[in-house]
């Protein structure tokens, strides 16, 4: 028998089949071991076969093997690396995490001790009887434990007359484990069990559930779940990477125990490989993770859960670029399950092709128990800057928090700083500075002093002035959370506050720590960025303070205005989720904005139908697709070359698919250097039915050494 293998070295040299002898037992998805030159090399068996082409007595021996991957992930591993032209090896790795690949985590195990003999003790072994007692009363036992308790002499003595028995049994590094709590679950809402049934019985693979915050949309997908548990089938629930907190994992925990693993980039080595191993071998069934948990080795899945769906995480950032819904989709159809996507905000696509029928769409307009949204005050900032206010805090914001806190309550305030650093803003009038050909905010380049659009490559000179109001106030950085923090602390001295932001949470649990205090009331103020305006549940927080809504609006890319609705809805949706009112006090430079009038009014229908007629009118997508071509390296010359050699042959390729272009223009990156590395790139516009899949070979036929030429769909950040 001969195994074809994949040797696990993602480098196009070596992306192909390799022949080995291998005896019985040897299946296709083992890992396996291999010599590979003068090396031993991991590799996978994509499939076995009665003969080779090769001379058979100089083919090599596969040295071992284990279980790993099964047809279905072989399947897809094949079809990711052919859609983005990566090796197979890359495509593979994606379904096992490096500990499985590399060997170098393994099993923890220890030693049991257990009665398998009976004997009489001799009245004189003291210790030895009682080690009897013990395992009497324990079927099992720690080695290690009994003879630190019992002397290692007696216990020893008893394992060498056969009495006591040993063996080895894993032990299972758990993540999250204090994050136990019993829960009853809740009876459903009618406005849930008709989502639950209308799931199950349509016809279409995909649903979105459109349900506003605090609608019920998990409970919808925790009885999903669990009713595909009984019929013996498994089940995947994405989250945005943030999401993981500590209310989703007790919930999940509550309803299903053992039978969830949670699969997360910031477990421990140990942890992940165990609670992929316990997917792997059926002892857990529903695997819980942000984007790559879509890979997870379950079989028989019945349930693919999307939550947040319209989050940007959900996008790979490393080759291969893969799209998780993509991915969700592929297993759904091999494992004729279904799709479930949910969010309050969802992305403009995805609502619009289910209004378009391809996907069924259930609208949850309520809160559970009828509870009100809460009232949303957009107050405006440039009166304050008129009236000599300099602080992050509005008087009316002031006057909310200061009432919030002494009634007891907790308040959370939002800041957008992904936005704010770069953009140039005239702080007299709120004008943004924006390109003539795009509508796109500008960015500023410190290292060129110039302002330059990501879309088109257009430069503009920097301003002392303002183009729209001859103000001279123009401002080009942000307040940051620790700013923030600080003039707090001097306005309420007495509040205890906590600060989220990329700073405070790294570690293991640093997102959970944080939540956790905060969800036990060891604070009163919450100060984040982006973080804090994922699902979290907090019964008492009755204020959220949105500092700079509009900031976000002009951050250089299509999607700001649908980033901007989507994050102020979400952090709005903090505030008043339990018994209490709750309140939002939005600041802005630009009142009048629509984006924030529809978001103020929790108005999505109105957003959709202005922010879809924009995307058609400006050509974006989903009307069109934005691809990019980037060369980069170190070498400015090799960069150059290896661009030069992906245009020629994209042009040929716009020679012949001419009509599917509206854009297609050669240029260097808008940032020209990132860590030492040229960037060059082809920026082009196509239609639906452009000529995709040929820029992908043009791309993946440049052989410059030393330079990495990839291909990016819509990416989210054009710098
Ligand atoms: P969403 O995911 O739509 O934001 P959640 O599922 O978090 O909403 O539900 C909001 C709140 O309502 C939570 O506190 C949840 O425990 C509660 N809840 C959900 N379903 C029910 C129900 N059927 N009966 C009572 N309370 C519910
Ligand atoms: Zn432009």
């Amino acid at each position: 028998m001969y195994a074809e293998v994949i040797v696990d070295i993602a480098h196009s040299d070596v992306d192909k089949i390799f022949d080995y002898a291998c005896g019985e037992g040897v299946e296709a998805g083992m890992r396996v071991e291999v010599p590979f030159g003068n090396k031993t090399e991991t590799g996978f068996v994509m499939r076995v076969k009665e003969s080779t082409a090769l001379d058979s007595a100089r083919v090599k021996p596969v040295l071992r093997f284990e279980p790993a991957l099964g047809e279905e992930c072989l399947a897809l591993a094949r079809s990711i690396a052919q859609r983005y032209r990566v090796p197979l090896a890359l495509s593979l790795r994606l379904f096992l995490p490096a500990e499985m690949r590399t060997g170098k985590v393994s099993k923890r195990m220890r030693t049991a001790a257990f009665l398998q003999g009976e004997e009489e003790i001799s009245p004189r072994a003291k210790r030895q009887a009682e080690v009897v007692e013990f395992l009497k009363d324990n079927a099992e036992a720690d080695l290690a434990f009994l003879r630190e308790r019992f002397g290692a002499a007696a216990v020893n003595a008893l394992i060498a007359r056969g009495t006591v028995g040993t063996k080895p049994v894993r032990v299972l590094r758990t993540p999250y484990v204090e994050a136990v709590e019993e829960r009853p679950s809740h009876t459903l809402t009618r406005a849930q069990e008709e989502a639950v049934s209308s799931i199950e019985g349509t016809e279409k693979t995909v649903t979105l559930i459109h349900g506003v915050t605090g609608s019920g949309k998990t409970e919808i997908y925790l009885t999903l779940i669990a009713r595909q548990l009984e019929k013996g089938r498994s089940a995947i629930f994405l989250v945005p990477e943030i999401s993981l907190t500590p209310q989703m994992v007790v919930q999940l925990r509550a309803r299903f125990g053992g039978k969830v693993a949670i699969l997360h980039s910031r477990l421990s080595a140990g942890e992940r490989f165990d609670e992929w191993q316990r997917l792997r071998e059926g002892d857990a069934r529903i695997a819980v993770g942000a984007r790559s948990a879509v890979f997870a080795p379950l079989k028989e899945i019945g349930l693919i859960v999307i939550d947040e769906e319209h989050d940007g995480s959900y996008f790979s950032e490393s080759a291969p670029r893969y799209s998780t819904f993509e991915v969700a989709l592929a297993r759904a159809k091999y494992n004729g399950c279904k799709v479930v996507l949910g969010s309050a905000t969802p992305s403009v696509e995805t609502y619009r092709r289910a209004k378009q029928g391809e996907f069924a769409l259930i609208t949850l307009k309520d809160r559970i128990n009828a509870r009100p949204m809460p009232e949303v005050r957009l107050v405006d900032m440039r009166r304050e800057v008129r009236r000599g206010n300099a602080t992050p805090f509005s008087a009316a914001l002031r006057e909310k928090l200061n009432a919030c806190l002494s009634e007891g309550n907790q308040a959370i305030l939002f800041l957008n700083r992904r936005g704010y650093s770069q953009t140039v803003m005239c702080r007299d009038c709120g004008n943004v500075v924006k390109c003539k050909n795009c509508d796109v905010a500008l960015t500023y380049h410190s290292e060129e002093d110039c302002l330059k659009c990501h879309y088109c490559g257009a430069r503009y000179k920097t301003l002392s002035a303002c183009p729209a109001c001859g103000g001279t106030h123009i401002h080009y950085m942000g307040t940051g959370t620790q700013r923030v923090v600080r003039e707090l602390a001097k306005l309420f001295p007495a509040a205890r506050i906590l600060r989220m932001d990329v700073d405070t949470t790294s570690g293991k649990e640093g997102h959970y720590a944080i939540l956790k205090q905060f969800a036990e009331r060891k604070a009163d103020i919450l100060v984040g960025t982006q973080m804090v305006a994922k699902g979290h549940d907090f019964p008492a927080v009755t204020l959220v303070g949105i500092l700079d809504a509009d900031m976000g609006l002009h951050f250089p890319d299509y999607r700001s205005g649908e980033r901007t609705f989507q994050l102020i809805t979400q952090v709005a949706g903090r505030s008043g989720r339990a018994e209490e009112k709750g309140e939002v006090i939005l600041q802005t430079y630009d009142p009048e904005n629509y984006i924030l009038r529809f978001a103020a009014n929790y108005d999505y229908e109105g957003f959709y139908e202005h922010e879809i007629a924009m995307r058609a009118a400006m050509m974006f997508p989903p009307f069109v697709k934005i691809v990019r071509v980037m060369a980069t390296g170190e070498s400015e010359k090799e960069t150059l070359e290896a661009l030069r050699d992906v245009y020629g042959r994209l042009q040929e390729i716009y020679a012949r698919f001419e009509g599917e272009f509206l854009f297609f223009h050669r240029m260097h990156a808008p940032i020209k250097r990132i860590q030492n590395k040229y960037r060059y790139q082809v920026l082009m516009r196509m239609t639906e039915r452009g000529p995709l899949s040929e820029v992908y070979d043009a791309a993946a036929a440049v052989k410059q050494k030393n330079v990495l030429v990839y291909v990016e769909e819509d990416p989210a950040n054009l710098s």
